[in-house]
């Protein structure tokens, strides 16, 4: 549904993008993940047309943006970083307008009705879009993005600056979105996407730097899970024991929860919980506690962006996840 290769963009001499390329499949919802300043709404302006760049190309089913822009912006909802609002229109003239620059052919007040019923707007219809919250003006720009029912909605960072109550619903509203669509969103947020997406790319200056992560993250069967083990046993034994496990990458020292006791944290590539148990099970010490410390893709987020993990190897890890 969507494909873009090789997105590189100066502004002036700072390259803002750096051979970005990824492709979602109709009905994804993607996460576009990486810290401020990473190039989420470069790459969000380019995606939509807005914003040009200096190489690589944009497909939206099959059309190219720079080819036949307008063809391909009609398959798009954009919702900026900033709503695009006019503050002294009411919410139904404001729709109205936009249904017209967007030349959609459609009945027009049905349509702007059903969106507005969807998005939870109609009580506020005919009020000011300045007198309006910050949660009603965020739906109001989710309601201009899908006028003319748009398959692609690009969402950048849709639930900053909102409340927890807000965010809540915005993050319900874009789960039934994408039953319809398929979405990009960004976030600087690991939770967010987290939340609400099918998939996440991280993106850090301006640079892929992890692909195809799958967030039905459990702290099991992921790529750097991670163990918690109490053993009934001789330290320096168990601790050797638990580093020859296969898998096994290292062992940290928790000291002795009770006399004659050894406490440990296991990281390992993957799961390795059955292979500690048969590892102790040879031996006469026992396992009186395991658990799997919920796995941490914050740990590989934060580990990539402060430039801590090798980013090759991150992303090949967390494509097994
Ligand atoms: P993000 O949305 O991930 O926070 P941006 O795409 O806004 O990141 O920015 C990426 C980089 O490009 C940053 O270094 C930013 O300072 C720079 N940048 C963004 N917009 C402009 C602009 N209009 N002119 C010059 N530099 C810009
Ligand atoms: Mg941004």
């Amino acid at each position: 549904m969507i494909k873009v290769r090789n997105l590189t963009k100066y502004y002036v001499k700072n390259k803002a993008l750096d051979n970005v390329s990824f492709s979602l499949e109709e009905g994804e919802i993607l996460g576009f993940l990486g810290p401020n300043g990473a190039g989420k709404s470069t790459t969000m302006n380019i995606i939509t047309g807005y914003l040009s760049c200096d190489s690589g190309t944009v497909e939206i089913d099959g059309i190219d943006i720079l080819d036949n822009p307008t063809a391909a912006k009609k398959k798009i909802g954009y919702l900026p970083e900033i709503p695009p609002l006019y503050n002294d229109m009411t919410v139904r003239g404001y729709l109205e307008f936009m249904f017209r620059l967007k030349k959609v052919k459609k009945p027009m007040k049905e349509h702007i009705n059903s969106i507005c019923e969807l998005v939870r707007i109609t009580d506020v219809k005919e009020r000011l879009i300045k007198n309006l919250s910050k949660g009603y003006r965020q739906r109001i720009g989710f309601a201009q993005a899908l006028i003319g029912d748009p398959p692609v909605l690009v969402l950048d960072e849709p639930t900053v600056g909102l409340d927890p109550q807000q965010i809540i619903e915005i993050r319900r509203l874009i789960r039934d979105l994408g039953k319809k669509h398929t979405i990009i969103l960004s976030s600087h947020l690991l939770s967010e996407v987290q939340a609400v997406c099918d998939k996440i790319l991280i993106i850090n200056d301006g640079k892929i730097v992890a692909d195809e992560l799958k967030t039905s993250l459990t702290g099991t069967g992921s790529a750097t899970s991670k163990l918690h083990v109490i053993v009934e046993g001789r330290r320096q034994q168990v601790r050797s024991i638990l580093q020859k496990v296969d898998g096994v990458t290292d062992v940290t020292d928790l000291g002795e929860p009770e006399k004659g006791c050894c406490e440990f944290t296991v990281n390992s590539r993957r799961d390795v919980r059955r292979l500690v148990f048969r590892a102790f099970s040879k031996t006469d010490f026992n396992i009186l506690e395991m658990n799997p410390v919920e796995f941490s893709l914050e740990d590989t987020y934060l580990g990539i962006i402060t430039g801590k993990i090798n980013t090759k190897e991150a992303a090949a890890d967390v494509s097994n996840i």
